[in-house]
C-alpha cells in the first residue's frame, strides 16, 4: 500500500450491505472512513432481504464469475466460524410450476454447462440430499445446488461495523439525504441533509435503489428498475429445513432464531404506496404466502408472520450492477446493484481497492457506470 492510499480520506453514503462492506475494506487497507447514512444502518433493502447466496441459473458469464467470487468470499467466512447462525451453506432448492418440466431440465443442463454443481432430481430422491422438506409440494422434478447458502444481513452488518469501530471508522446515522459535493467537476466530500459537511478525498455512492437519484445532480444517468418487494419473517418454528428455497409460490430460507424469511412476487400488485412514501399490504395477503410457504417444509407447520417489511428491491435498468468511478464527477464512486447480498464482500473488496489505489479491476471491467452515457 503507498503512503499516498494509507492517508487517503474516504466518505461512503449508505448504511446497507455495500456501503458497510466497502467501508471496512476500506478501513482494512490504510483509509480514514466517514460513514453517513439518512437513517439508521440496514435500514433499507439489507434489512429486508431473502439474501440467497448463489449464481444459480442463466446470466451474462462477468455477472456469473462476480456472483462465484461473492459466495467465496462467504464461504471464507463461514470457514472462520460454522456455528454462526447467520450464515449457512445448505444448498439450494429450486422447482417451477407443473408442466416446466422441461424448462427445470434445461436450468440444469445450462448449470452443468458453466460448471456450477446442480442436481436434477425426481421428488423422492430429495429426502436423501437436504432435510426437512415436504416432496409432495414438487409437481415433477427439482435443481439442488449445493454449494449454496444463506446469510442475514442485519447480523453481517452487525458484524462488520464491530471492525469497523474497531479500526477507528467515524458513523454518522440520522444523516437525511445527503449529497456529493462537487468542486471544480471533482467529488470533494459529503453533505447531509442539515447541511453538515464532510471533506474526503473519495466519495461512494452505495444508497441501494436511491443510488440514481444520488447521483443525478452530477449529470449522470443511472436507469432504475428497481420494484417495490417484501419480506415476511415468521416466528419460531420447529424444522429441520438447511435448504433456500425457491418455488412457483414462495421463496422460503431459514433465518435466525427457528424463524423463517419468505418473500416472492405474485403478490407485488396488492402493495400499497402512500403519500407519505410508506407502504401497507392486506394481512390476509401475508398470510396467505405464510400458507404457501407451509406448504413446502416437512410436516406442513403453521406458519405465522411476526413481521413484515416493504420497499424498494435495488435493481439497475438493464440488469447488470454499476460498480466504479464516474466519468462526470472523477473521485465519486457508485455501488448500486441487483444481489447485493452475494456481491456483498466482494463488490466491497474490489471497490475498495479501486478507491485506495486507482487501479481498475478487471472482474469490474464491465460493470462501469460509463455505460449508460
Ligand atoms: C425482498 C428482497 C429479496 C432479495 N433477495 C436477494 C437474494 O436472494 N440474493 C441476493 O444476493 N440479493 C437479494 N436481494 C438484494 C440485496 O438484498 C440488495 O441488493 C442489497 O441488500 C442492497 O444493499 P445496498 O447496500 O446496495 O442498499 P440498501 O440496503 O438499500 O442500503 C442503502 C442505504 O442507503 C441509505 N440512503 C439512501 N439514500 C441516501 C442518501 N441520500 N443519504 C444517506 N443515506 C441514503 C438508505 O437509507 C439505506 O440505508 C434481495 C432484496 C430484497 C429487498
Amino acid at each position: 500500500m503507498s503512503s499516498t492510499a494509507l492517508t487517503k480520506r474516504v466518505a461512503v453514503i449508505g448504511g446497507g450491505i455495500l456501503g458497510v462492506s466497502t467501508a471496512v475494506h476500506l478501513l482494512r487497507g490504510g483509509a480514514s472512513v466517514v460513514l453517513l447514512t439518512e437513517a439508521g444502518l440496514a435500514s433499507e433493502a439489507s434489512g429486508r432481504s431473502l439474501s440467497w447466496l448463489n449464481s444459480a441459473g442463466e446470466r451474462s458469464t462477468p455477472y456469473h464469475l462476480l456472483r462465484l467470487a461473492g459466495v467465496d468470499r462467504y464461504r471464507t467466512l463461514f470457514a472462520a466460524d460454522p456455528s454462526r447462525e447467520w450464515l449457512q451453506f445448505g444448498g439450494g432448492l429450486m422447482w417451477n410450476a407443473a408442466g416446466e418440466k422441461a424448462v427445470t431440465e434445461a436450468r440444469h443442463a445450462y448449470e452443468k454447462s458453466v460448471g456450477y454443481d446442480s442436481k436434477l432430481l425426481e421428488p423422492a430422491e430429495i429426502a436423501a440430499v437436504t432435510p426437512g422438506i415436504d416432496a409432495g409440494a414438487v409437481p415433477e422434478n427439482a435443481i439442488f445446488n449445493p454449494g449454496e447458502g444463506w446469510v442475514s444481513l442485519p447480523d453481517l452488518v452487525d458484524y462488520l461495523m464491530e471492525e469497523f469501530h474497531a479500526r477507528g471508522g467515524e458513523l454518522v446515522l440520522n444523516a437525511g439525504k445527503a449529497s456529493v459535493m462537487v468542486d471544480g467537476g471533482r467529488a470533494t466530500g459529503v453533505e447531509t441533509a442539515a447541511g453538515e459537511t464532510f471533506d474526503a478525498d473519495a466519495v461512494l455512492v452505495a444508497c441501494g435503489a436511491a443510488t440514481p437519484a444520488v447521483v443525478a445532480p452530477l449529470g449522470v444517468e443511472i436507469p432504475n428498475g428497481s420494484p417495490v418487494s417484501m419480506l415476511v419473517v415468521t416466528k419460531p418454528v420447529e424444522h429441520k429445513v438447511a435448504a433456500v428455497m425457491n418455488t412457483p409460490r414462495a421463496a422460503i430460507r431459514p433465518n435466525p432464531g427457528s424463524t423463517f424469511a419468505l418473500d416472492h412476487d405474485w403478490y407485488e400488485g396488492s402493495i400499497r404506496e402512500h403519500a407519505d412514501g410508506t407502504f401497507s399490504i392486506p394481512e390476509d395477503v401475508v398470510q396467505a404466502l405464510a400458507d404457501e410457504a407451509s406448504k413446502l417444509i416437512g410436516g406442513n407447520p403453521e406458519l405465522k408472520p411476526a413481521s413484515w417489511k416493504i420497499g424498494y428491491k435495488p435493481i439497475p435498468g438493464d440488469g447488470e450492477p454499476v460498480f466504479g468511478e464516474l466519468g462526470q464527477a472523477p473521485g465519486c464512486f457508485v455501488a448500486f446493484t441487483h444481489s447485493g447480498a452475494t456481491l456483498g464482500l466482494i463488490a466491497g473488496e474490489l471497490l475498495a481497492g479501486e478507491i485506495l489505489t486507482g487501479n481498475r479491476h478487471p472482474m469490474l471491467a464491465t460493470f462501469r457506470p460509463g455505460r449508460f452515457s
